[in-house]
C-alpha cells in the first residue's frame, strides 16, 4: 500500500493522525508526517482515515498485493455472512 498526501491541501485537522496514528503524525500544529509505505495490517485504519479527511488530501494507491488480500478477506467474510448474493 502505497499513500500520498497533497499537503497543499492538508489543512491539519489531524483526524487522519487520530485513526490512523502509526502512519500519521501532526509535527507542531499545522506539519503533517507521514509513512508514505505503510505496512499492510494499516490499511483499514488508513482507510478510515482517508474517508475522513475534510479535504480529501490522502491518496492511497493499493498494490496487487492489496488487492489479493482484500478479495481473500472478502471472501470469507462473505462466506461467514452468508449472504444470498444478488436478486
Ligand atoms: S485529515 Fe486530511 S487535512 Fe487533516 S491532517 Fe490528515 S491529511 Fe491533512
Amino acid at each position: 500500500m502505497r499513500l500520498v498526501v497533497d499537503l497543499n491541501r492538508c489543512q491539519g485537522y489531524a483526524q487522519c493522525a487520530f485513526l490512523a496514528p502509526d502512519v500519521f503524525a501532526m509535527h507542531g500544529d499545522e506539519s503533517l508526517l507521514y509513512n508514505p509505505e505503510a505496512a499492510a495490517e494499516q490499511r483499514e485504519n488508513v482507510a478510515r482515515a482517508v474517508a475522513a479527511c475534510p479535504v480529501g488530501a490522502i491518496l492511497l494507491e493499493l498494490t496487487d498485493e492489496d488487492m489479493a488480500d482484500m478479495v481473500s478477506q472478502d471472501a470469507v467474510a462473505g462466506a461467514g455472512a452468508g449472504s444470498g448474493g444478488s436478486r
